[in-house]
């Protein structure tokens, strides 16, 4: 750590990786805002460790650059970096007490008077009391704060965090997320976080970039990845989607496609781009947007809202919401959670419904992708 002057942006230009003949990361640009939660979201071997170190100076870039700021730092020596990182593993030194770990990057510089800017990281991940505890003697959530405190101690510009919350249970995993998110908003720094866990990239990041196969296959807030997905796989990634194999009938400011016998709108704005009168799209639809009407009763749904029929196959009631599955004309097997019913006990497998949803829900993506 030398130089903590530059602020700004970190931006990767046409970086990519290759081992051999086997393309890790294909040449990618991505701009991670400063400041904020940024999140690298993706399966296993996707390529984002290999990204998140080539941030670092771990790994060298095959192509293209990274920047801080205005600042060229590709052919900087990771320690020559704005930049720490915490891993998985959280590398404390078993011999030292929480504070002597917290202080060894400050110690390693040659920095003597180094009690405040300890007390204040000790305060900052709430492990005030533990100050003199050896690292054994600290549950897991606790031995990544200290790690945490650690790397921030030394003001980067950027933290990278790679699946730091990985060795944890669920539970602990959950409240280390909120944790960690307090302390980035607290210290105000870019953290640049790299999961697996898709509900771990939304509940803590401003941006989450879903990667899969090398490449960065949307970029957005969590929101807008899982209301307007724009891939198969961002669909099947993030949540359940049920995908409706439909044609185009008609194209403007609404696109009006034809699926299982009846019609569907979806917002222009939220359909792959281009679409043409007679082309196969897949409109898709979170299963918590859609409610379910009985047969008999589909004079009562609301003119305008896309509907097609269907006949529940399952039913699983789990506390919060009801989860059917339905098989319809428009697709086998599509979901629809939904809370708070009140309604006699008629839709039970075997019952005719119409499936209902406002069109503003709905999104069409390209048919020449795979389904995942
Ligand atoms: P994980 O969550 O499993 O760590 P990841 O998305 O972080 O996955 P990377 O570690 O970036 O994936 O690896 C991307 C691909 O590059 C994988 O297929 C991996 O096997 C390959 N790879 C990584 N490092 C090397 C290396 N040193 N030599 C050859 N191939 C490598």
């Amino acid at each position: 750590m030398t130089d903590t002057t530059t602020g700004g942006d970190v931006r990767l230009t046409g970086i990519s990786k290759t081992y051999g003949s086997f393309t890790a990361v294909h040449p990618l640009d991505l701009t991670v805002p400063q400041g904020s939660f940024f999140a690298l979201l993706g399966a296993s071997g996707c390529g984002k460790t290999t990204t998140l170190r080539m941030i670092a100076g771990l790994e060298d870039p095959t192509t293209g650059s990274v920047f801080l700021g205005d600042r060229d730092v590709t052919d900087l020596p990771p320690y020559k970096r704005p930049v720490n990182t915490v891993f998985q593993s959280y590398a404390l030194f078993p011999h030292m007490d929480i504070s002597e770990n917290i202080a060894f990057g400050l110690r390693r510089r040659g920095i003597k008077s180094v009690k405040k800017q300890v007390d204040e990281m000790l305060e900052l991940v709430q492990l005030g009391d533990k100050a003199r505890h050896k690292p054994h003697q600290l549950s897991g959530g606790q031995q990544q704060r200290v790690a945490v405190a650690r790397a921030l101690i030394n003001h980067p510009q950027v933290l990278l965090l790679d699946e730091p919350l990985g060795a944890l249970d669920l539970k602990l995993r959950r409240q280390m997320q909120l944790e960690l998110k307090r302390i980035q908003t607290e210290v105000g720094i870019t953290f640049v976080h790299v999961t697996h866990d898709q509900e771990e990239a939304m509940t803590m990041a401003d941006q989450v970039a879903v990667m899969n196969g090398g490449r960065v296959e949307q970029l957005g807030a969590p929101a807008e990845l899982y209301e307007n997905p724009r891939t198969t796989f961002v669909a099947n990634f993030l949540g359940t989607s049920n995908l409706i194999e439909a044609e185009v009938v008609e194209t403007g400011a609404d696109v009006l496609v034809a699926a299982g016998g009846g019609r569907l709108r979806v917002p222009g704005e939220r359909c792959a781009s281009g679409v043409r009168t007679g082309e196969k799209v897949l409109v898709g639809v979170r299963p918590e947007k859609i409610s379910l009407a009985h047969a008999d009763d589909a004079g009562e749904i609301g003119a305008g809202r896309n509907r097609v029929t269907g006949r529940i196959v399952d039913s699983s009631f789990i506390g919060v919401s009801t989860q059917y599955v339905v098989n319809s004309p428009a697709g086998a097997e599509l979901q629809v959670y939904e809370q708070n019913i009140e309604r006699d006990t008629r839709l039970v497998p075997g019952a005719e419904v119409v499936l209902h949803w406002n069109p503003a829900h709905t999104f069409g993506l390209d048919a020449g992708q795979d389904i995942d």
